[in-house]
């Protein structure tokens, strides 16, 4: 598809530099083969004078050699310009070429990624619906299944619904690049308010989160700031160990305010470091791939909300240490 793309866009600036190519070919056709008559008429008037008048045969030998020298200076300019012309063809189709390589590559990248992510994001579908339907294959062809392997069906089914769920809402959150109005938010407030959300989740695991918080307001949108922090939280807790701790704190520096999240958790290799925030890219360890819930969505759609807030979001990790995730937004 790209090839024919490249090939008409070629030709379309092919046909632009030999049109200009060709104008400019016959203005200096036409310029010159003027300037060169004005001088062949100016010396065909010499011919004219009375000292050629009375010798004829010279005046018509010289009037002779003078038209032929006209004629042969027209078939020379003919001659440099088709030259010219050829040589401003080929130079110009190869240029044209490449100009047209360079012109599509945002595009083809743009489609390359695209189908990248649907390919991801039909595989992740893919998953859970192939452990469903086997679960029922399976179940519907016992006709005497027990009750108990019912309910264990169902809530497995159930499991894998709610997996699906968070996958669907996770691809349309990528899909909203843009966040709404920016306004003051009390960035100690929405920290107060995750935390106490996900505690439970933490608690679970026996995590300890401590939070130190000032008084911080910055310029975003409520929303993306909760969702962002819900997301570096949930994480931090997923990837941590048993028993561990959390810690939250801030600072502000340069009009910025510097949220930072520190887990004591498995860590991340230096490999992994720079794909982490990519769309479904998960650390390829078997704890994070097997055990822990997740489809490599999160840190996609915390980037893409604090990038749309004039924020950014920064990771630092020692694998079997912990990892400090750190959310900077502009103070209001
Ligand atoms: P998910 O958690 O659903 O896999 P994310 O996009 O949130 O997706 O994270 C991408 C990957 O980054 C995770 O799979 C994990 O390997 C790694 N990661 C993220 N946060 C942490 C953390 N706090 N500690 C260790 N690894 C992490």
């Amino acid at each position: 598809m790209f090839q024919s793309a490249y090939l008409r866009l070629t030709t379309w600036y092919v046909l632009i530099i030999m049109t200009i190519s060709f104008l400019f070919s016959v203005w200096v056709y036409t310029e010159a083969t003027r300037e060169l008559r004005i001088g062949y008429n100016r010396q065909q008037a010499v011919l004219q004078e009375p000292l050629f008048i009375e010798v004829p045969t010279v005046r018509t030998v010289v009037g002779g050699r003078l038209e032929d020298q006209l004629r042969e200076s027209i078939r020379r300019i003919q001659m440099n310009l088709l030259y010219f012309n050829v040589l401003v063809l080929g130079a110009g189709a190869v240029a044209s070429y490449l100009l047209a390589k360079r012109t599509m590559r945002p595009i083809q990248e743009a489609m390359d990624a695209q189908n990248r992510f649907t390919a991801d994001a039909s595989h992740e579908l893919r998953t859970p619906l192939a452990a469903m339907k086997t679960e029922i294959e399976v179940a519907l062809r016992d006709k005497d299944l027990p009750r108990k392997e019912v309910e264990e069906l169902l809530t497995s089914n159930l499991e894998e619904i709610d997996r699906l769920t968070r996958l669907s809402e996770g691809l349309l959150a990528l899909t909203r690049e843009d966040v709404g109005a920016l306004s003051p938010v009390q960035l100690d407030v929405v920290v107060g308010e995750v935390v106490a959300r996900l505690r439970p989740l933490a608690e679970a695991k026996h995590i300890a989160i401590s939070s130190d918080v000032p008084q911080i307001t910055v310029q975003a949108s409520p929303a993306a700031v909760d969702k962002i922090i819900g997301i570096l939280l949930d994480n931090a807790i997923k990837y941590s160990p048993e028993k561990s701790a959390i810690k939250l704190h801030a600072t502000q520096r340069d009009g910025n305010a510097r949220l930072h999240v520190t887990d004591q958790g498995y860590g991340i290799k230096s490999t992994d470091l720079r794909h982490i925030f990519e769309r479904f890219y998960r650390a390829d360890t078997a704890r994070s791939k097997q055990q822990i819930e997740g489809h490599g969505l999160g840190l996609s759609i915390a980037q893409q909300l604090a990038a749309a807030m004039d924020g950014t979001i920064s990771v630092k990790s020692t694998p079997g240490k912990g990892s400090t995730f750190i959310l900077r937004l502009p103070k209001a």
